[in-house]
């Protein structure tokens, strides 16, 4: 089977989303990053990590990096548009959607495993022929935890009724994929899709 990741491999970058927060809401990445850091410090949680195991809404989590950035920009951003913002700059990746039905074409079995966020399942469903292309589906956002921690996979292998040595992972980013080799699968950090293409052929044999 193969298990891919959604943000960054079957969509353009999120480079470009966190540019198009920037344009928006006069937020810059370095900002964000700091509210962030911030807020799981004064917090000892990160809102992040919380918005994608579903602990709070997207609402709470604009509304905590509000606070956060309020003291750092000098003025209350408006993030009431976030989730439509983000989504808008982000494309699907038309090579990877492809690469995807290439390996059901060839009778591999393909899931998605996805640190999301619970509100915007409509947005990146729509992006892609979801249950086209996968059989299964896990969201950190409805499961309550999120990669790389082993038991969102674990719960994706159990649902599919397969041992880690039948998966290949795909993920753009690598502490993601050492988690998938800490367990037993195969990993194949994603940096483009030829470079993916490229390896899983080599891995599948095909
Ligand atoms: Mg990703």
């Amino acid at each position: 089977m193969v298990i891919s990741d959604f943000g960054g491999v079957l969509t353009t970058p999120l480079a470009e989303s966190f540019m198009a927060i920037q344009d928006s809401a006069g937020v810059s990445a370095r900002d964000f990053g700091e509210a962030l850091t911030e807020t799981t410090d004064r917090t000892g949680k990160n809102p992040l990590f919380e918005l994608e195991c579903g602990r709070i809404t997207e609402h709470e989590f604009t509304a905590s990096m509000a606070d956060g950035l309020e003291s750092i920009l000098g003025h209350r951003p408006d993030f009431r548009e976030f989730g439509v913002t983000f989504f808008k700059a982000l494309h699907p990746n038309i090579a990877m959607i492809d690469l995807i039905r290439e390996v059901r074409r060839n009778g591999y079995r393909a899931s998605l495993l996805t640190n999301n966020v619970k509100e915007w399942e409509p947005l990146w469903r729509s992006m892609l022929p979801v249950d086209e292309l996968f059989e299964t589906v896990v969201d950190s956002g409805f499961v309550g935890c999120r990669k790389p921690d082993p038991r969102i996979y674990e719960l994706l292998l159990m649902r599919v009724d397969l041992p880690p040595e039948a998966c290949v992972f795909i993920d753009d980013m690598e502490i993601n994929c050492q988690a998938a080799i800490d367990l037993g699968m195969q990993a194949i950090h994603f940096r483009e899709a030829a470079q993916t293409r490229a390896e899983l052929h080599g891995l599948l044999g095909l």
